[in-house]
């Protein structure tokens, strides 16, 4: 007999696991559907929004309005938030399966790739993730320290993360105070002696990653000039076909904004970035041998080859040494498993068949997942929508088959939660953080100045 799930007597119960997006769109797509639904979104930080909080930059602040949306989506009847309840640790799957149908991951894709390099680990070689998360005042990261006391630093990669890094650390201090940066970085990035930042990719000019916008901005920046070398922007031939191609609009636009960098005055500006192709850190040393401290990077000229949209970096043996202090590697990000999970450890996601959790044996029935744990770190914010429908879709076709769980009730995970000692923060809750934020960034004429621990907002709680 089919089960009564979706029904007024029997609303569908699903946990979200995970806060940003992709966890926000999903349950956008539940209440829109015609069924009654009740959402319980866990986050293991204490705060919603994943990476729009924590990733996006804090110059971007146009962007994080897309809050205002997911706070539409919170205040719908049968939405309850469970933020500093991390899945895997402080419940496990097989707990919250007893309160829930199903079950939909967004848990994102925190951790790095490594490049696998001598002298990755030397100090002073960082995860382009750990100095973000640091700016963004991630409470797992405000106490990382970086030594901006050098001259010169290097970005491994040309995606939109590695530019948003360098443009942190190219901005004058007058040009971030008004944002939501946390303080502590704030107050290193004002003793910063840094005059060069070097951008590297593995590939061309009419390759590279970042977006239009991105690139644009180093041309107006207070204090700091962009400089590309004219020999940096030449092209093969399947590279100008490439940028000839009318789908290619985005990186032709990319390309003319580089040639427009390449004759820059420096005028009396302190600062200069780099932009450097064809090029892929090959070893890191320290300066001396006896230190374990950062000196230099290594990297490799790469010529391109293959065809046209198709051409991949192949290192040519040419060696050249870069000086710098401080490097960040911006290269990809993969997921972190999830106990009781499976996990495909090449591509760093949730095995998944279109949403639903799946091993090359079977699929596991009422597990789902959507965002960057489903399909990878690719996209931006809205890219995530999409996705996260496709995955409710599929969750809402297979509704009459789900298992339905033995305890459907709120009153009966709070208890849980209570009985674990496991202090959740509501979405209520989190409104009262918010606006003590919003009030405590007024004072300094900033947007918002963050707490970086859970004692501090809790104590807002008070
Ligand atoms: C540095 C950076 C800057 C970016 N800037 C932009 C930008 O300017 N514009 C733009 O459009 N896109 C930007 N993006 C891309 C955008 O942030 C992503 O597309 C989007 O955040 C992915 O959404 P998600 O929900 O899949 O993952 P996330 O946003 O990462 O959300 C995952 C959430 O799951 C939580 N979580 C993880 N594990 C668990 C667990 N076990 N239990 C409970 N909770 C858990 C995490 O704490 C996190 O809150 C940026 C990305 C990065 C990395």
């Amino acid at each position: 007999m089919p089960n009564e799930l979706g029904t007024n007597q029997r609303p569908l119960r699903v946990a979200i696991v995970g806060s940003g997006p992709s966890g926000f769109y999903a349950a956008e797509s539940l209440f829109k559907s015609e069924n009654n639904v009740i959402v319980g979104m866990f986050e293991r930080l204490p705060a919603p929004y994943g990476l729009v909080r924590y990733g996006v930059a804090p110059d971007h602040d146009k962007i994080k309005n897309v809050t205002k949306v997911y706070e539409k989506i919170a205040a719908r009847e049968g939405f309850s938030f469970f933020g500093n309840v991390e899945i895997g640790k402080d419940l496990t799957i097989h707990q919250l399966r007893k309160f829930y149908d199903a079950v939909i991951f967004t848990s994102g894709a925190e951790a790095d790739r490594k490049l696998g390099i001598e002298g990755e680990d030397l100090v002073g070689s960082h995860t382009a993730t750990e100095f973000v998360a640091w700016y963004n005042g991630h409470p797992d990261y405000r106490d990382r320290q970086f030594d901006l006391s050098c001259e010169s630093v290097a970005v491994i990669g040309q995606g939109n993360v590695a530019m948003d890094v360098a443009r942190i650390l190219c901005k004058t201090i007058d040009e971030l105070k008004k944002t939501d940066i946390a303080q502590h970085a704030l107050d290193a990035l004002a003793e910063s002696k840094i005059k060069e930042v070097h951008i590297i990719g593995r590939r061309g000019p009419a390759q590279a990653a970042f977006s239009s916008s991105e690139i644009k901005e180093f041309g107006e920046l207070e204090d700091c000039v962009p400089a590309v070398d004219p020999k940096e922007l030449e092209l093969n031939y399947a590279s100008q076909t490439e940028l000839e191609d009318t789908s290619n609009a985005a990186k032709k636009k990319n390309f003319d904004i580089l040639k427009g960098f390449v004759s820059v005055p420096q005028g009396n500006k302190q600062k200069k970035l780099f932009v450097q192709f064809r090029r892929s850190p090959a070893a890191m040393y320290p300066l001396e041998k006896s230190s374990n401290k950062l000196g230099k990077v290594y990297l490799e000229r790469n010529e391109l080859i293959g065809e046209p949209g198709q051409q991949k970096s192949r290192g040519t043996g040419e060696k050249e040494e870069l000086k710098c202090g401080l490097l960040f590697r911006s290269i990809g990000y993969r997921g972190i498993p999830i106990k009781g999970l499976p996990f495909h450890d090449q591509w760093g996601i949730i095995p998944n068949q279109e949403g639903r959790v799946a091993d090359s044996e079977h699929i596991f029935p009422g597990l789902y997942t959507a965002g960057w744990i489903k399909r990878g770190p690719s996209g931006v914010i809205g890219t995530n929508k999409p996705d996260s429908e496709e995955t409710v879709k599929h969750l809402l076709e297979d509704m009459s088959d789900l298992n339905p769980c033995k305890n459907p009730s709120d009153e009966a995970i709070i208890g849980l939660l209570k009985e674990l000692n496991v202090r959740f923060i509501s979405f209520e809750e989190w409104k009262k953080i918010d606006a003590a934020e919003i009030a405590r960034g007024q004072e300094s004429g900033k947007s918002r100045e963050k707490f970086v621990s859970l004692d501090e907002m809790l104590s807002v709680l008070e």
